[in-house]
């Protein structure tokens, strides 16, 4: 065994193979993979092996279309066949919700460039026989569906890595990884010490316990997971002699059913309501090629619909029953990336798709490893989703959700229940004395609405505007003439402060500093000029600075802060999480209610658009800058959390006079999208330049050594490819939930970001990316955003749609 190397992997599954293999396709030769039994000895053995596409996240999907892609190269590489057989395959639809979905899942296809067809139940019957269409109301056909041979792909990668460069030691388990001062690593094997520059788990069923050699509790749970693979039935045989081909891959989610031709038979797997965590607390390590006990009852009522779906199966015999874990995250997507504060420290895992997903997964962290920057927006895959707040017990309350609800419809609107309430406000209660409609944000309590009295707070979930339409309208509508106050505690909070705070700032924001007492709108950049971070920055004096960004960014922002400290010291941050909430009152008379609660002078000259300073509102000592995502005139409160409680209901107080109401998050989302203001992770992302999210002027391009203004500077002067446009749209009854397909003549440009129903204005509004040449068409009706397969024009406004020239923010 060697004693160094760049980087070492552990566990061979299909996911550490194949990271072992980008790493060796990106250039890094001097890479090891440790296996601790033989290669596929966690779920990959006796996974099912089918792929596809979809995916409701875009990014996660194109990244599967590369897995799927890349089985092709890997084979001709290592000479090893993979066993992957593009079937084609059909999803189905029992009810007319899941109708609705099919047509959405036509439109993230198209936008991958695959072409998909609707079909009624007798026409998907002609290309899968053993359906019964009268149990179906349509379906939608992929050519983009295939199966594999677990274990081929495993050792295509894994040969193909060699191939490349990559050693592999086998039955050779990783005890303890031990990091050294400067920040390298030493792998303790059961057959020596490995000394790496950089670390990888991919430990799959193990990925828990190789986390906690370095103190990581990472969000991931095994479920037990259960498929049956049938006798040889004469139908199949009878499609691939009238065919000349394998039957379809099935995924009928409404039947909680998906299946696959297994050889002259079939396989069919169910994701049951009840399903089972597999060694919740520690997975042993003597476990290895053996399956769990299988429960056939426990599977029997989806059993049932099966066969009743498809009928050929209750004259077919059983002939295996395959009971084995995998693992899943909260949100079923993999976590992947570096680790905050573990220097080369990286994880891929919780993939519950490894053959849809690996492949990109193993791009994606491979090239953050060689690049430093995963080279797409990953966002939806990256381990810094998740907080500190994501404990055993949270994790297994969301993984079993997740795993029952696996191919339930899930509404845009809808907010699920496991695990809540986690983290809350001291004002959560009183929200809900005030009929507040709760969601959840970064495993915060967040009041989206409040019902009227004697409504129940309860929002019916819909692909349509729901019942809350009219009530987030009066708060909205409230805003903008009186005045509302909401809960923002939800964003991030950060301090800096010390002697090299202001020029460590200068380096990592591409605004210009801001002048004592006065905030600015800071976009932060990575290395290839795109935009990591939107945040607004504030100067207290010279040695003490805010930033506020998006809640849900705080591990991602931190674990950049963290990473590019200066060497010399100089630098404190501080992420408060809920250590200081806030408030924000927004509408024009939030002027009069602040003078009341401060009695200082408010005036427009006293207290200017982005001043920001400390005071005392009412009882209460503040933080309080002039801003608010409202884009109204208006005023974020930063206090202590055990006096949020005493302001709130100040504000209530002192507020009655004008008329103040409380609003939730999204009426703020609707008034903000009135002034196209963009959010993280959204509008926001990793993949484009400031130019490109129309954050160009908030880029100070004279400054020097700041990251990513090179790029930035190229991006001006070449112009950005695609550019965030706000559309207006024309519809009834429904609003865009993200993600829906931009076109133009017919063709896609673009894709929709964010939107929803801009109710002071009383307009849908989407926000997108499309082509830069287009982006200042305002030609009513040039473009088209298809909802729910309906194409419905679409109008670009160049300003914003409420106050263009930000009279009411500003005055
Ligand atoms: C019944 C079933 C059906 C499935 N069907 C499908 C399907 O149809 N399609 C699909 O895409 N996915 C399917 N999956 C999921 C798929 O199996 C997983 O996504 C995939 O196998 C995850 O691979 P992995 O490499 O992350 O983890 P694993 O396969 O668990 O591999 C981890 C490896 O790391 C090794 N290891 C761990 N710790 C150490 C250590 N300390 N030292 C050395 N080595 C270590 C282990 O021995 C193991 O070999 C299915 C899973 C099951 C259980």
């Amino acid at each position: 065994m060697k004693s160094h190397a760049q980087a070492v992997v552990i566990g061979g599954g299909v996911v550490g193979v194949s990271v072992l293999y980008h790493l060796t396709k990106l250039g890094w030769k001097d890479v090891v993979l440790i296996e601790r039994s033989e290669l596929t000895s966690g779920s990959t053995w006796h996974a099912a092996g089918g792929c596809h596409t979809l995916n409701s996240d875009p990014q996660v999907a194109k990244l599967q279309s590369y897995t799927i892609d890349l089985y092709k190269e890997i084979e001709e590489i290592s000479g090893q066949e993979t066993g992957f057989r593009l079937t084609g395959g059909v999803f189905l639809a029992v009810t007319p919700e899941r109708m609705e979905l099919l047509k959405v899942m036509q439109s993230q296809e198209r936008l991958l460039g695959i072409e998909t067809e609707l079909l009624t139940p007798k026409e998907c019957e002609k290309i899968l026989p053993i359906m019964d269409p009268n149990q179906f109301l349509g379906a939608l056909y992929t050519p983009m569906h295939g199966h594999l041979a677990p274990a081929d792909v495993t050792h295509a990668y894994a040969k193909a890595a060699k191939i490349q460069g990559a050693e592999i030691y086998l039955r050779n388990r990783v005890v303890d990884t031990v990091q050294r001062e400067d920040g390298t690593w030493d792998v303790v094997t059961e057959q020596g010490t490995i000394h790496a520059d950089h670390v990888v788990n991919a430990g799959g069923l193990w990925a828990r316990e190789c986390g906690r050699m370095v103190g990581l509790e990472l969000p991931i749970l095994a479920m037990e997971h259960m498929y049956l693979i049938t006798e040889d039935m004469p139908e199949v045989a009878e499609v691939n002699r009238t065919t000349g081909k394998e039957v379809l891959h099935v995924v009928d989610p409404d039947g909680e059913i998906y299946m696959r031709q297994e050889r002259g038979g079939m396989l069919m797997g169910t994701y049951e309501k009840g399903g089972v965590p597999w060694s919740p607390k520690e997975t042993p390590w003597d476990f290895g090629h053996e399956l769990l006990q299988e429960d056939i009852d426990r599977i029997a009522p989806s059993l049932e619909v099966g066969f009743a779906h498809f009928p050929p199966f209750q004259r077919a015999g059983i002939k295996q029953i395959i009971n084995g874990p995998f693992t899943f995250a909260p949100d079923g997507n993999p976590l992947v990336g570096p680790i905050r504060g573990l220097k080369n420290y990286w994880v891929a895992c919780g993939v519950m798709a490894g053959f849809s997903q690996g492949g990109g997964v193993g791009l994606s962290l491979a090239s953050w490893m060689v690049n430093g920057d995963p080279g797409f927006d990953i966002w939806g895959m990256d381990v810094a989703r998740f907080g500190d707040w994501t404990t055993m017990a949270y994790t297994n309350a969301k993984v079993r959700e997740n795993y029952s609800r696996r191919f339930k419809v899930t509404f845009p609107n809808e907010e699920l229940p496991a695990a809540r309430p986690l983290r809350t406000t001291p004002i959560y209660e009183r929200q809900k004395a005030m009929n507040a409609v709760f969601g959840v944000a970064y495993g915060m309590e967040q009041a989206l609405w409040y019902a009227p009295e004697g409504m129940e707070p309860v929002e019916n979930i819909t692909f349509l505007r729901s019942n809350a339409f009219p009530h987030i309208k009066a708060e909205a509508q409230n805003v903008r003439e009186n005045v509302g106050v909401c809960d923002i505690s939800s964003f991030a909070k950060y301090e800096i402060t010390g002697p090299n705070a202001e020029s460590w700032l200068n380096r990592m924001l591409a605004c210009k500093m801001p002048k004592a007492g006065r905030m600015t709108l800071a976009p932060m950049l990575n290395h290839q000029g795109n935009v990591i971070g939107d945040f607004t920055l504030a100067k207290l004096d010279d040695e003490r600075f805010f930033i506020f960004g998006s809640g849900m960014g705080e591990m991602y922002h931190m674990r950049w802060f963290e990473e590019n400290l200066p060497e010399e010291g100089g630098v404190d941050i501080k992420a408060y999480g809920m250590g200081l909430l806030g408030l924000s009152i927004a509408g024009p008379k939030s002027r009069a209610l602040l003078e009341k609660l401060t009695g200082e002078d408010c005036s427009k000259e006293a207290f200017k658009f982005l001043d920001i300073k400390e005071m005392s509102v009412g009882m209460v000592p503040a933080l309080v800058g002039r801003v608010t995502f409202t884009g109204d005139l208006g005023y974020e409160m930063w206090v202590k959390p055990e006096m949020q409680a005493r302001l709130f209901d100040d504000i209530l107080e002192a507020g009655a006079e004008f008329g103040i109401m409380p609003f939730g998050s999204r009426a703020m989302r609707s008034l903000s999208l009135e002034k196209s203001f963009g959010s993280w992770a959204t509008e926001y992302r990793p993949i484009y330049g400031p130019y490109a999210a129309n954050m160009g002027r908030f880029v100070d391009l004279t400054k020097n050594d700041c990251i990513g203004l090179e790029a930035a500077r190229r991006e001006k002067e070449e112009g950005p490819e695609k550019r965030l446009v706000t559309f207006t749209i024309d519809v009834n009854e429904i609003d865009v939930m993200g993600n829906e397909p931009i076109y133009r003549d017919g063709e896609i440009v673009g894709y929709v970001t964010s939107g929803s129903f801009a109710h002071y204005i009383d307009k849908s509004v989407a926000m997108g990316y499309v082509p830069n040449d287009m982006a200042d068409d305002e030609t009513d009706g040039a473009f088209a955003i298809e909802i729910f397969g309906d194409m419905r024009p679409a109008t670009i406004s160049s300003q914003p749609l409420w106050d263009p020239n930000a009279e009411r923010m500003r005055g």
